[in-house]
């Protein structure tokens, strides 16, 4: 049983740190160090910050998120697999290889054709890392953790998404011990695609459920 709770958690920012950090206190520590690092190797001319940035870009949007969508290219294309995502998420995408550091517990929500599903974390920034990598800057922001949860359809719709009025959405918030995957519905006309192929259709933000599944844009 963890003690690393939201409860305890919240405590910690009342007083008043301006910096944005995580449960997962030892990547907080790793930010740090590899900011220093950089600092010192950009102050000695060895490094170029601007391909740090690309680096840690690769990591945010490209490989961590990589996991998460084969998760969902699997689930699309074995009932099976998808069954066990529905009951035991943290076991079916351990089966894979992914698992989180601190034990913390995994949830599949499904979007269906009636409902859409949106994840948060309304506290601080609980994220499921271990299958969507870092987390982008605007899921720690204070505007989406507290308008996600009041208005979703008009926080979509930022995001360039705009679902039907007869859609309903749910909103999941995360915490230290539970963090959402959201499990997008798979596109028309992507019958005869490999796992791949199909993983090669699920961003991560369709995974957190500001975006569907589909090409590229
Ligand atoms: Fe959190």
């Amino acid at each position: 049983m963890s003690t690393h709770n939201h409860h305890h958690h919240d405590h910690d920012h009342d007083y008043g740190h301006g910096h944005d950090h995580d449960h997962d206190n030892r990547y907080s520590d790793m930010q740090a160090r590899v900011k220093a690092l950089e600092t010192v190797l950009t102050e000695k001319g060895l490094i170029d910050p601007m391909a740090i940035d690309a680096i840690v870009d690769t990591y945010e949007t490209k490989i961590g998120p990589r996991n998460g969508a084969r998760v969902v290219a699997k689930a699309w294309s074995d009932p099976d697999f998808a069954a066990w995502l529905r009951t035991d998420a943290t076991a079916a995408i351990a089966s894979l290889g992914y698992t989180g550091r601190q034990g913390e517990h995994m949830r599949a929500v499904f979007n269906t054709p009636d409902t859409h599903n949106l994840v948060v974390c309304t506290l601080c920034s609980c994220y499921p890392w271990a299958v969507l990598g870092l987390p982008p800057v605007w899921y720690k922001a204070p505007a989406y953790r507290s308008r996600a949860v009041i208005d979703p359809r008009g926080v979509l719709a930022e995001f360039g998404l705009i679902l039907p009025e007869t859609k309903k959405i749910r909103v999941w918030d995360s915490t230290a011990e539970l963090r959402y995957l959201v499990i997008p519905e798979r596109p028309e006309g992507t019958e005869g695609l490999g796992e791949e192929a199909l993983a090669d259709l699920v961003s991560r933000d369709a995974m957190i459920g500001t975006a569907i599944a589909g090409p590229r844009p």
